[in-house]
């Protein structure tokens, strides 16, 4: 998924400049994380080349190795994927129900001509690592689980069973992240999910402190729509009015003239009034205006004319893929385009899709739904969620500003909301926006990123089932 935040309720105090001391990459627990990392990077897991099996079964060693009983750790084949759940048992102190943390175990796929090192090595350079999924999202993944080892280890046993719910084609079609809800649902029932995939925060081009941890509590729903218009074509020396191409092109038109419906809720009131003051120039003076009235029109269009902040204020639908005729010398007898929507919450994918059909206004040209979305509701704010994120958030940035967010790109979150098990992005990466290549090319994390994760997540395991 994509780091981006929406919604939020600003929740906690000032800011103080961290004494954060950096990790000791020579301590065992973090060589362990590093040997999990690079052998996670260079295992090629995106769709199509059948490697996810592998890793998956390569943790399950480790976590085999590391203590963990052999009836707690289930490798499963899913289509050409896998999942992978490791129950670390709790002596049920608490009296409450498992805790189960999920990651996603495929990447993006990169074409290693495209960029400037091997996406499939990961090397170490100017304070970064280079690879890809050394952010999305085998960091999260490996914090998680090199922490599950780093526990075990140290003997520690936690008051209720957390379950590792690792999935393997989050990227793509998610049928391993449905599997995990629904097949498996006997190994991963939980009262909730915290989520490797999102969370964290954006540090200042110039440095310093982040304005705010991001805790991922909603997603917008994703879905493709692909639009054909078909034709009986002829010969392109008799041209008629009827044109495929040309009739799909106006749709295109349509469809980029019109603005979807301002929204606001309490909680992307709530984010902008806490994200505002810490953003600077007429972006940061439009979101606290905006918080104050979702109906100012310079807000609105300040926050609409920039891409960090548009999804925030409503739907989004946005031309993606094309193509059409089939030889030079010929009228097109089809033409397709795949426009990607991201929905608000609350606005419906039939809503969406009967506002497209209105503006093209055009019956020949046929709308397919390509993706199967999947919409779900905010999860609602735990007091325990948040106490435990602030433990693991103040060890780096004490007195940081939680605020609760929705990704504007899907996760394996949205599933386990489906499945009525509320999820929490709670993966504590802090880095530059101008360092943040997922899903793109010459991806990478700071160094000091992936040891503060680490830590990050110990914090943060050991307060919400210590
Ligand atoms: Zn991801």
């Amino acid at each position: 998924m994509i780091r981006k935040f929406l919604v939020g309720t600003a929740l906690a105090a000032a800011v103080f400049t961290a004494p954060f001391v950096a990790a000791d990459k020579d301590a065992p627990h973090n060589k362990k994380a590093f040997e999990i990392y690079k052998t996670a990077v260079e295992m090629r897991t995106a769709k199509g080349h059948n490697m996810v099996l592998k890793l998956a079964n390569y943790l399950a060693a480790e976590f085999e190795e590391g203590g963990f009983d052999k009836a707690d750790i289930h490798v499963a084949e899913v289509s050409d994927n896998a999942v992978l759940i490791v129950r670390y048992k709790g002596d049920g102190s608490s009296g409450k129900r498992p805790i189960s943390i999920s990651a996603h175990m495929d990447v993006v796929d990169a074409l290693p001509k495209d960029w400037e090192r091997s996406p499939f090595k990961l090397i170490e350079e100017n304070g970064y690592y280079f690879g890809r999924g050394t952010v999305d999202d085998k960091a999260g993944m490996t914090a998680v689980a090199a922490n599950f080892l780093r526990l075990k280890k140290e003997g520690w046993v936690p008051s209720r069973d957390l379950i590792i719910a690792f999935s393997g084609d989050e990227e793509t079609d998610m049928l391993s992240t449905r599997a995990l809800v629904k097949e498996f649902r006997e190994l991963t029932d939980s009262e909730f999910v915290l989520n490797a995939d999102a969370g964290g925060g954006r540090i200042p081009e110039d440095g310093g402190t982040p304005a705010s941890f991001g805790l991922q509590a909603a997603e917008k729903t994703y879905v493709d729509f692909e639009l054909t218009v078909t034709n009986p074509g002829g010969h392109s020396s008799r041209p008629r009015e009827d044109n495929a191409i040309y009739e799909l092109a106006t749709a295109l038109k349509n469809i980029q003239a019109f603005k979807f419906p301002v929204m606001a809720t309490e909680l992307t009131r709530a984010y902008f009034k806490g994200t505002g003051p810490n953003t600077p120039g007429d972006l940061g003076k439009a979101m606290s205006k905006f918080a104050e009235d979702p109906k100012d029109a310079w807000a609105i269009g300040v926050l609409r004319g920039d891409a960090s902040t548009v999804g925030t204020t409503g739907t989004t639908c946005v031309a993606t893929m094309l193509r059409g005729g089939h030889a030079p010398n010929a009228m097109p007898q089809s033409a397709t385009a795949n426009v990607n929507c991201r929905i608000f919450p609350g606005t419906g994918v039939e809503y969406t899709l009967n506002t497209l059909k209105e503006i093209v206004a055009n019956d020949e040209v046929k709308f397919t739904t390509i993706t199967d979305p999947t919409e779900t509701d905010a999860s609602p704010l735990r007091d325990d969620v948040l106490a435990a994120v602030r433990k693991a958030v103040d060890t780096r940035y004490p007195g940081l500003e939680l605020i609760p967010a929705m990704s504007s790109g899907g996760t394996d979150g949205m599933h386990f909301r489906a499945a009525g098990i509320p999820s929490y992005g709670v993966n504590g990466i802090f880095m530059k926006s101008s360092d943040s290549f997922s899903h793109g090319l010459n991806e990478r994390l700071p160094v000091e990123s992936f040891y503060s994760n680490i830590e990050h997540w110990y914090v943060l395991l050991k307060e919400i089932a210590g």
